[in-house]
């Protein structure tokens, strides 16, 4: 049997629904219901991640052994663990959406492991009193997106929950892919997940809109205690200093999305971890041609609430909920508008502060801040590539480079999605923009060698775009997941340049320029 070191806090700590049957209810007066994850035909296991594993202490037998399968796929209950799915609510674009919590995750149990607590979560094992009107199950294709995609932000630094593994149920799933009346059977699999937690603003508002303030204050409480330790639960500033730190890092890790070229694609508020995680990976998407009005999520196609450039004012009024939220309890309202103010201004000022990295700046001012203004337009004007122009900016010889529209052209090939007419205006902006930012090179005057560390450190050379998933999802629908294996390799060290994979650091190709699941996702998963 794996050993793992069991640790219930999150149940020992709240109450749980009294009501054990699995029938769609709105609950009450409790944080999740006791579920069980549901028998699958023939689970196969699709892939793991070893160094998720270590998060709960597992060797490199545990995973090979026919136990972790059967537990991971929700087949085998772990002694002394009993699974549950969370009650949470929340607003989704921009309308109060009432009761949603945990329809198709269910949480096995936490553990302690080195210090660390983790709870571990199944994702599509089966209906919950929270399903609704759906199955509890999720398909292959949305399974390897979140699996691959968890383990490749954390391996570029950014907040995220962890993907332990993906298992093929052995069982069909029906799906209507394209929301367009033709609904289709799809294999159906189980990702584990692991984090901390899985508390999102929607478990605070919850309770709030159920007037429920004695669980909201116990919610709260736990919160503090167990994931903000540098707070004291028992003083009475503790909900202030609470929001205060998850404002802090929700509009940290937006700009963390900023930086890497990253949409969510669906931030509703149930979709807003507590403690500042990426979490929920659905119609997300990567930035190929750097454009700041792209959302991938069809859904949200024609307002596109969820955009690129506008996650970070869509994160502060996630947080508006939050303090709404909160407000029920702690009162305050004038201290929670200066924190959301407060909150506010930090926008712009990290927003800036990460991009001057990205050009390998270090003084923010009104010259750095400029360079910065007029290259995303540039880079929005005329088809280009973030990742690639980025990361070709990160080892720019710059006594070599010549700023004219011969040397523009011929260095930028790479990320231009097609060239410019030598005479288009777009062309003499570029001139200018790299004539002003050698000099400013000069002027700051840091060490080449330095200089390309630096930048090579916040531009990775590699990133999941949407057309690489959709290839290994192409081939593992096929049975075939050397894709899926080459693809989690790569992604472990983005910033390294890695020349053998070379040939996943182009332009995204012609042919997924509108193919779905490239260049648009629905939320059918
Ligand atoms: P999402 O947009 O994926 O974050 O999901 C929003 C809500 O719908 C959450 O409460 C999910 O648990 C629920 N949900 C999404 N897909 C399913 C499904 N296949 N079965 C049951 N509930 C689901
Ligand atoms: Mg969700």
């Amino acid at each position: 049997m794996i050993q793992l070191n069991i640790d219930n806090s999150f149940t020992r700590s709240l109450p749980a629904d009294p009501d054990t049957t699995n029938k769609v209810r709105q609950v009450r007066n409790a944080a999740y219901s006791f579920v069980n994850p549901m028998h699958f035909s023939k689970p196969e296991l699709i892939h793991v991640s070893p160094e998720a594993a270590t998060l709960i202490g597992l060797t490199s037998a545990d995973i090979k052994s026919s136990y972790f399968l059967e537990i991971f796929s929700g087949q085998r209950i772990y002694p002394n663990t009993k699974p549950y799915a969370m009650a949470y609510a929340g607003h989704q674009f921009g309308n109060w959406a009432g009761q949603l919590g945990d329809g198709r995750a269910i949480n096995l149990f936490e553990t302690l492991h080195e210090g660390r607590r983790i709870a571990t979560q199944l994702k599509g094992a089966g209906s919950t009193p929270y399903s609704r009107h759906a199955d509890g199950l999720a398909v292959l294709r949305s399974s390897i997106r979140e699996h691959l995609c968890s383990e490749a932000m954390h391996h570029l630094g950014v907040p995220t929950t962890r993907s332990l593994s993906v298992i093929k149920t052995g069982d069909q799933v029906i799906r209507d892919m394209f929301y367009d009346g033709h609904p289709a059977p799809e294999p159906g699999a189980v990702v584990c997940r692991l984090s901390p937690t899985f508390l999102r603003f929607g478990n605070f508002e919850f309770f709030a809109a159920n007037g429920d303030e004695k669980n909201l204050r116990k919610l709260l409480e736990y919160t503090i205690r167990e994931f903000y330790p540098s707070i004291d639960s028992t003083s009475k500033s503790s909900g202030l200093d609470f929001f205060r730190e998850i404002c802090r890092k929700t509009i940290a890790l937006i700009i963390e999305w900023q930086r890497v070229g990253f949409v969510h694609g669906v931030m509703n508020t149930d979709n807003m971890s507590a403690i500042g995680l990426t979490i929920d990976y659905g119609p997300y998407g990567w930035i190929d041609n750097y454009d700041e009005d792209w959302t991938p999520n069809t859904t949200d196609a024609e307002l596109r609430r969820y955009r690129f450039g506008r996650q970070d004012s869509v994160a502060l009024w996630n947080l508006y909920q939050l303090a709404n939220a909160l407000h029920t309890i702690i009162g305050h309202a004038d201290a929670l508008r200066d924190i959301l103010d407060e909150a506010e201004k930090l926008i712009p000022i990290g927003y800036y502060s990460m991009m001057i990295k990205k050009l390998g700046l270090r003084d923010l001012d009104e010259e750095s801040i400029d360079l910065v203004d007029r290259v995303r337009k540039l880079l929005q004007q005329h088809e280009t590539d973030m990742t690639i122009f980025f990361r070709k900016l990160s080892t720019l010889d710059i006594s070599a480079f010549q700023p004219d529209k011969t040397g523009i052209t011929s260095w930028m090939g790479e990320a231009f999605y097609s060239s410019p007419d030598n005479n288009s205006a777009v062309l003499t902006d570029w001139e200018k923009w790299f004539v002003d930012y050698i000099a400013r090179l000069k002027r700051e005057n840091i060490p080449v060698h330095q200089r390309h560390l630096d930048m090579k450190s916040v531009n990775p050379k590699y990133v999941l775009r949407n057309y690489m998933a959709q290839m290994a999802i192409d081939a593992a629908y096929k049975g075939d997941y050397t894709l899926v294996d080459e693809l989690y390799e790569m992604l472990r060290k983005p910033y390294e340049d890695q020349p053998e994979y070379d040939r996943w650091f182009v332009r995204r190709p012609d042919w997924a320029r509108t193919k779905a699941g490239c260049s648009m996702l629905s939320c059918s998963s």
